[in-house]
């Protein structure tokens, strides 16, 4: 017999560890590594993942209990996926659940229901089934039917429900379902036309309705929807199930797909022809392709320089010799024009999963890929699990992209999983951006020992496709600007150009920075700052709706008329918005046409789309937004990109401030003059010597990077180093000062132990500190106050292991004082 071994759904430490269960007789051969199934757990039935089979004789078969129900006949993981699983918990230090429901899509979160059944041996008296009128019938017909839904539909018989509950002659029994199923339509298939246009003549006058469906059923000869039916045909479902009875047409149950794109249509493209320099670029990707070598590449290619066409010829590749193709893009870069490239390319061959569609359609999506109906799977970072069986490439666009990174559990990074994976296959892996990370870029023009990403190969593309020049780049000191009396938001030169494409009928992109530049209200008499009482985060101004609110808890409060501290009525929100360059462009430039993409006006499904579209079409002349506007777009009549508050971010209490300031401005940058008409970029900031600013203007990405990557190297950061940022938060300061303190001493007594020096600025190898604890830059949230921990490592030492020991050591302590831990392997953001 064999043994299943199961890891279930509930994220806990106590449950981080398989469980063993009975395959029963009837599930033999169909319980597999990565099936889903439903398994008895203490009173509970929960949903599991099988992670391993056993064929072992020593275990006392009699004392484990079967598993209840596999849930797919499919399992929804191959074991290649299940052991990235495995491999992701010990990497990220979180449960194997966690790392397991990741690579799920929402709909197979199963969720366990309660169901009514008549217990084994109930008998009921004749009276009694009378009584009840119908219920119990229904309930013996063994169909699941809920508390609720009995409720409802007999109100009368609550008490009669009651009574049998508690004699036991009924019980609620738990199953574990999927929380979405595929979506199924009524299909008429109708039989040959000859047949149909014969059985009119059978079909007696009165009933002229079902004569005039089956002509236009013959007429159409295809099978359709009844609902379809009922409206082309101007009929009711009563006349088509008559027809059905004469047996001339047959009505199933038929499977659809939620299909996001369904609306629209993709003109086919074919593959370009490369330039030289793409050629030379592509042909070593193409060759491991070919060899299935597992290798991975950064593609550094200025914006427009063709990166696009080469992983779309390198897929084309893959599919060629039968293997499939990942490729991720971040989330905001995900827009319809970038989806459209794909579509354009592989047709219905491409599944697109992003947080945009409904759970049904990532559904379907999803199953797509693992029915092997698409072969091409592009999305954003969890796109990475799509559950293929043979992968031969996978492509990260804009790989230096924060969204990679999961801020919550399980905290991976869609880079290193795409590494390992392409490991798992034997494929190539293509890391494509004009402004690699440090880290990537590290990697591949020097050693990437500090990261682990070891062994990567540089190709570089540095202009662009057709010897498009690179847009020039000036920048305005804003502080020069007020000198000379101009206070408004756009400065002279900026206001120029703008002016200038207006009359040329060309485009304008405007993007506002706002990372870490929230529109926050101060007092301008005595500096009060309106705060979340439960976070320690400054209040957002909502214009629309008057208020404060609090981005983090959701707290807010009505906009206040006067000081709180200091009654003084010179208290006002600071810090532009959108909306505020909005109304200020609709001032300066009477007319313009303005589209403004934040947030705000992108929250409905589809908005996104419909706005670039706008804006494609020339309807406006200035779009205008956030880091969204930044990516991915490629308009040929932008001939203008302006920048606001350039420097806004650099101030960030982040390590990363100055290469994310960098990249921002130089992927926005490259929005401008992609076609033939030459671009121009105008940066407004408040710090024109920063290197961030100045290197943007002579597209000096080496330079930058190098500079930045000699500070990192004396810092002991990242790519010289590795960080695990360890934060505490409880209500109370002194117990997080001591719990932190105390993870701390024993980290360092451990490293001392094992013979790791400290000491990280000098030489030599193997190093690990600890630095901490200190307060979190949010130092309070949710009315818990947060303490951090940074081990900082080099070298040769398993840092994520002696943190994993040294806080499961510390766990019941910590647990009792009820402080939570949450552990950052490789952070991105320092919150
Ligand atoms: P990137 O992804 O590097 O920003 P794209 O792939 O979007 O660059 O290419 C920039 C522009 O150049 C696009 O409009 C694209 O259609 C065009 N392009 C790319 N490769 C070629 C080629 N070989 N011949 C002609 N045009 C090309
Ligand atoms: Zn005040
Ligand atoms: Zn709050």
């Amino acid at each position: 017999m064999t043994v299943a071994r199961v890891i279930v759904d509930v994220p806990s430490k106590e449950t981080d560890r398989t469980f063993d269960y009975l395959i029963p007789e009837r599930l033999n051969g169909w319980v597999e590594i990565g099936s889903r199934v439903a398994v008895p757990f203490g009173p509970r039935k929960l949903q599991g993942i099988v992670t391993g089979l056993a064929e072992d004789a020593e275990v006392a078969y009699t004392k484990l209990k079967p598993i209840e129900d596999l849930l797919d006949a499919i399992p929804p993981l191959s074991p290649e996926l299940v052991e990235l699983g495995q491999w992701m918990s010990r990497r990220w230090l979180c449960p194997l659940t966690v790392a397991l429901q990741a690579m799920l899509p929402a709909a197979l979160k199963g969720r366990s229901e309660k169901y009514v059944y008549p217990a084994a041996g109930a008998e009921w008296s004749v009276e009694e089934t009378a009584q009840s009128g119908g219920l119990l019938l229904a309930l013996k017909k063994g169909k699941p039917l809920k508390l609720t839904s009995l409720l409802l539909q007999y109100p009368e018989h609550g008490d009669l429900l009651k009574r049998w509950m508690r004699q036991g002659k009924l019980e609620e029994r738990q199953r574990v379902e999927d929380q979405l199923s595929v979506k199924t339509v009524q299909t008429v298939f109708p039989e040959q036309p000859s047949t149909l246009l014969q059985a009119i003549e059978s079909i007696p006058t009165r009933a002229n309705k079902q004569r005039e469906v089956l002509r236009y059923l013959a007429e159409n000869n295809a099978p359709i929807a009844v609902l379809k039916l009922t409206e082309a045909a101007a009929t009711t479902s009563f006349t088509i199930r008559a027809l059905a009875e004469r047996g001339l047409v047959e009505i199933r149950s038929v499977t659809e797909d939620r299909d996001p794109y369904a609306h629209r249509d993709f003109p086919a493209s074919t593959p370009m022809k490369l330039t030289p320099k793409q050629a030379v670029a592509l042909l070593p990707i193409q060759t491991a392709i070919e060899e299935q070598k597992c290798e991975t590449f950064l593609l550094h290619g200025v914006t427009g320089s063709g990166k696009t066409e080469i992983y779309l010829q390198g897929i084309q590749r893959c599919l060629e010799l039968g293997r499939e193709a990942i490729v991720l893009v971040p989330e905001i870069a995900l827009t319809p024009q970038m989806v459209e490239r794909f579509k354009s390319r592989f047709g219905a061959r491409v599944a697109v999963l992003h947080s945009r569609l409904s759970n049904g359609e990532r559904y379907d999506e999803w199953r797509k890929i693992r029915e092997g109906r698409a072969q091409v799977a592009v999305g954003a970072r969890s796109a990475i699990f799509a559950p293929f069986a043979s992968i031969g490439l996978i492509v990260i666009d804009e790989e230096h992209e924060t969204s990679y990174k999961q801020e919550e559990s399980p905290k991976y990074h869609a880079r290193d999983v795409a590494i390992e994976r392409a490991r798992l296959h034997n494929a190539v892996v293509v890391l494509g951006s004009a402004t690699p990370a440090l880290e990537t870029y590290e990697a591949a023009v020097y050693t990437g020992q500090g990261t682990g990403l070891k062994n990567m190969q540089y190709i570089s593309l540095p202009e662009r496709v057709a010897n498009r020049p690179l847009p020039g780049v000036s920048i305005v000191d804003m502080r020069e600007e007020l000198k000379l009396g101009n206070r408004a938001m756009f400065s002279r030169p900026l206001a120029e150009a703008i002016r200038d494409r207006l009359v040329k009928k060309e485009q304008i992109v405007l993007l506002l920075n706002r990372r870490g530049y929230a529109t926050f209200v101060m007092c301008r008499s005595c500096g009060y700052t309106a705060a979340c009482p439960h976070c320690e985060i400054s209040l957002t101004y909502h214009r629309g709706s008057q208020n404060l609110r609090c981005h983090y808890c959701g707290y807010s409060e009505a906009e206040p008329k006067t000081c709180p501290s200091c009654e003084s009525p010179h208290i006002r929100f600071f810090g532009t918005g959108t909306q505020k360059v909005e109304e200020s462009l609709a001032e300066t430039f009477p007319g313009i046409r303005v589209i403004r993409m934040d947030v705000d006006t992108t929250s409905e499904k589809g908005s996104h789309e419909k706005w670039l579209t706008e804006f494609r079409e020339r309807r406006a002349d200035v779009l205008l937004g956030t880091q969204m506007v930044a990516k991915g777009l490629d308009f040929p009549y932008v001939t203008l990109v302006g920048v606001l508050a350039a420097d806004a971010a650099l101030r960030l209490p982040d390590f990363r401030a100055a290469e994310r300031t960098f990249q921002l401005l130089t992927q926005v940058a490259g929005r401008a003059g992609r076609h033939e008409l030459p671009g121009e970029v105008i940066i407004q900031t408040y710090d024109n010597e920063h290197e961030s600013i100045t290197s943007v203007q002579g597209h000096d990405y080496k330079g930058f990077v190098e500079r930045a990557l000699m500070l990192r190297k004396q810092l002991g950061y990242p790519p010289y180093g590795r960080l695990i940022s360890v934060t505490f938060s409880h209500e109370s300061v002194p117990m997080l000062l001591s719990t932190g303190g105390r993870f701390a001493s024993e980290m360092r007594e451990r490293a001392v132990a094992l013979g790791i020096r400290k000491d990280f600025d000098r030489g030599g190898n193997a190093a690990l500190e600890v630095l901490g604890p200190v307060s979190s830059p949010i130092a309070r949230l949710k009315d818990r106050y947060r303490f951090q921990c940074m081990v900082k490592y080099r070298g040769d030492v398993d840092a994520s292991l002696l943190t994993s020991q040294v806080l499961q050591e510390m766990g019941d302590a910590v647990k009792r004082g009820g402080v939570q831990v949450s552990v950052d392997v490789d952070p991105q953001m320092m919150l």
